[in-house]
């Protein structure tokens, strides 16, 4: 659902708090940080986040970065091994994201993390995104605060350029610093860069004592390729074969179905899981990768899909349904 009337706030005393509030109801709030404006939603909402995707008008589902106030709240959603801890340690608060390997009982919604074992999570330095982010006391996903494929923002006037009408609120902090994104670094196996950003190579290699390695697109392939942005992430995938647009179901599948209408044969079902009774795309979009993993596991010999209208976050939907379609590497 997209908001008629976007509130515009100064950052003063005050402010924090009433994002706070905003966030903790599912609301979408736009904030400075030292890289550029994020537009932020509680992560461990998937209904919001859902709404974040939406309001940016994004045609896919990329992982977002898990935003927290301190390195003890980072703990809560993340495995830090020797290594990532060091970086946190040397770098936060500031522009770095670390990819870890998602805790025990890792809060943050499935549709944040595109489904992902893994998540992205940075404590930014802005006075004003801390307060926030000290003040809310979960994490925040927020990509930058912009349009799909508008450039990212740096001042409040942006930001309402592009999201008024869209988002619920936004604090103005004035102009930001950096105005590049946050450096990413994965930290699973060799410590990887993944994105170049606000702290210099040189600086985390010095930090590390050794050479980040590169992210390439086929490791094994004779001329790796580096990878381009975007694309960091390698994507979540049932184990069990998709098979979209089902008008009707075979024996032995799952379906996930979308709308009040569900097809002919789903009596005979291994399971059933609806995306939105109601024919919601928000809804939809936010058990998406829950229903996906929850059907994975009932042993069928394939998903059947419904389909799914291609309008709003539909084609989001579309776009991840579809790769998880495809054929195996
Ligand atoms: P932005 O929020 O626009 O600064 O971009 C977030 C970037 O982080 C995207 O390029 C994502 O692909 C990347 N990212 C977020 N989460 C992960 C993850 N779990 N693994 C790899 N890359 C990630
Ligand atoms: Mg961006």
């Amino acid at each position: 659902m997209t908001d008629p009337s976007t509130q515009l706030i100064a950052a003063d005393a005050k402010a924090a708090e009433i994002a706070a509030q905003t966030l903790l109801r599912g609301g979408l709030v736009a904030f400075p940080t030292e890289t550029v404006y994020g537009l932020g939603a509680d992560a461990t909402n998937p209904q919001a986040i859902a709404r974040l995707y939406q309001a940016k008008g994004r045609p896919a589902f990329n992982p977002l970065i898990a935003h927290v106030a301190d390195l003890a709240a980072a703990q809560a959603i993340a495995r830090f091994d020797a290594q990532s801890l060091k970086l946190a340690q040397a770098f936060w608060p500031g522009p770095l994201t670390l990819v870890l390997p998602k805790a025990e009982g890792c809060p943050v919604a499935d549709l944040a993390t595109a489904g992902l074992d893994t998540v992205a999570v940075r404590v930014p330095a802005h006075p004003v995104a801390h307060a926030i982010l000290q003040a809310l006391g979960r994490p925040v996903a927020a990509p930058s605060a912009n349009l799909s494929g508008h450039v990212s923002p740096t001042t409040a006037a942006h930001v309402a350029s592009d999201l008024d009408g869209r988002i619920d609120l936004i604090v103005d902090g004035g102009p930001v610093r950096v105005g590049v994104e946050s450096t990413i670094v994965a930290c699973l196996k060799a410590p990887t860069m993944l994105r170049p950003g606000g702290v210099p190579r040189s600086e985390i290699e010095r930090v590390l004592g050794i050479a980040l390695a590169e992210a390439v697109e086929d490791i094994d392939s004779d001329t790796p390729q580096p990878l381009a942005p975007g694309m960091l992430a390698s994507h979540y995938a049932p184990r069990t074969k998709v098979r979209l647009n089902a008008s009707q179901l075979a024996d032995g599948e799952a379906l996930l179905a979308f709308g009040p209408s569900v097809i002919s044969g789903s009596e005979h079902a291994t399971a059933v899981l609806n995306l939105s009774p109601r024919g919601d795309l928000v809804e939809a979009a936010a058990n998406l990768f829950g229903h996906l993993r929850a059907l994975d596991g009932r042993g069928a010999h394939a998903i059947a899909v419904m389909p799914i209208p291609d309008e709003g976050l539909g084609e989001a939907i579309n776009d991840r349904l579809r790769r998880a379609a495809a054929p195996q590497e």
